[in-house]
């Protein structure tokens, strides 16, 4: 790929071409500040806070949309630059409500990290009653446009990641907001609930109805399926609390679906898992070691000739699984028979 020096802030960087500015100026570790971008959806330019200032170009280009040239000259942090920032996010801040203490989204909220970075200490224009009646007709989490900051992050995540266009930007205006068709109930809409959107609302306004802060985390891989889904479990007291995608998985770069993200914490600690091998009894399964268990079971399969005997595994586990179960049928029990559930 070409390669395309430029300056920003008068310092020279390169970039490769095709990238943005806004791109360019982050992999060099220069932050500007930016409410509706996100690394793997496609530029908007919709929240105007990552405005800059090209030297030969008029006006205040938005820098996640404006390609990097050959030589451009940009600055980031002019007097012009910062009074745009700060009269936007005045105007966000005014539609939004002041509960951070108790909002899903404090500490992590792009909104007060945007602010905090332009340095406001004051409110100045008056705050608008809240509006719209919360959405928390999905099971795993509520939808609360007060919060919403217009940033189509959802929407374009549900159309440019997941395929699914369960919402739109609806109306113009102050009427403005995050939709599902005919203006419903997010249950009773398509959406399939894979948090997709949660995972990239900078504020608020999607939150998951569970949220406990960790105080570790734990990469794994999810075992609901063979697509093999890198995450992080989030711990707290030894229970896991939280998931998110691993941004670097090979096979899914940080996304996930409904099963991996919201399926995990309640199934790990439920009290209904088998936790040691069942032998049936008298017409009753009991308990039994897994020495107990294994004999028996090694007992009996070996009363068959391999052509007789045949290995049904599951496509609702990992390809590790399968692979094993399969060496399995193969190499211990000695037969082809081998079949996997995955046609369901
Ligand atoms: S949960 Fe998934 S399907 Fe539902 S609105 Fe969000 S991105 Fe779309
Ligand atoms: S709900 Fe969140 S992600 Fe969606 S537009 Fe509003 S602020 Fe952006
Ligand atoms: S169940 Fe979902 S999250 Fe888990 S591996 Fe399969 S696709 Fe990924």
């Amino acid at each position: 790929m070409d390669k395309i020096d430029l300056t920003v802030n008068g310092k020279m960087i390169s970039a490769q071409a095709g990238m943005t500015v806004l791109e360019a100026a982050l992999a060099a570790g220069i932050y500007i500040p930016t409410l509706c971008y996100y690394p793997d959806l496609k530029p908007y330019g919709g929240c105007r806070v990552c405005i800059v200032e090209i030297e030969g170009l008029r006006g205040l280009p938005t820098s996640c949309t404006t390609p990097v040239a050959q030589g451009m000259q940009v600055h980031t942090e002019s007097e012009a630059i910062k009074q745009v920032r700060k009269t936007v996010v005045e105007l966000l801040i005014a539609d939004h409500p002041a509960d951070c203490l108790t909002c899903a989204a404090d500490q992590h909220c792009e909104l007060q990290k945007v602010a905090a970075y332009l340095g406001m200490r004051e409110i100045r224009l008056p705050k608008k009653a809240p509006a719209f009646e919360v959405d928390s007709s999905n099971p795993f989490f509520d939808l609360d446009r007060n919060k919403c900051i217009l940033c189509s992050r959802c929407t374009r995540a549900c159309n440019e990641i997941t395929c699914v266009g369960a919402i739109e930007m609806a109306n113009r205006g102050y009427a403005t907001k995050v939709a599902t068709f005919q203006d419903g109930l997010l249950f009773d809409s398509i959406c399939r609930s894979c948090g997709e959107c949660v995972a990239r609302c900078p504020v608020g306004a999607l939150a998951p109805k569970k949220s406990i802060a960790a105080t570790s985390e734990i990469q794994t891989t999810c075992p609901y399926c063979g697509v093999g889904c890198s995450m992080f479990l989030g711990v707290r007291d030894d229970r896991v609390v939280s998931v998110r995608g691993n941004p670097e998985g090979a096979a899914n770069r940080g996304r996930l679906c409904v099963k991996g993200r919201y399926g995990i914490d309640e199934f790990v600690h439920s009290r209904e898992r088998l936790t040691s091998p069942l032998v049936r009894k008298n017409g009753q399964l009991e308990k039994a070691s897994w020495d107990e268990a294994l004999e028996l079971i090694a007992q009996k399969l070996s009363a068959y000739p391999a052509a007789e005997l045949a290995v049904i595994s599951s496509s609702r586990t990992s390809n590790e699984d399968n692979y094993v179960a399969q060496k399995f049928a193969r190499a211990a029990l000695g037969t082809n028979n081998v079949d996997n559930c995955a046609r369901v």
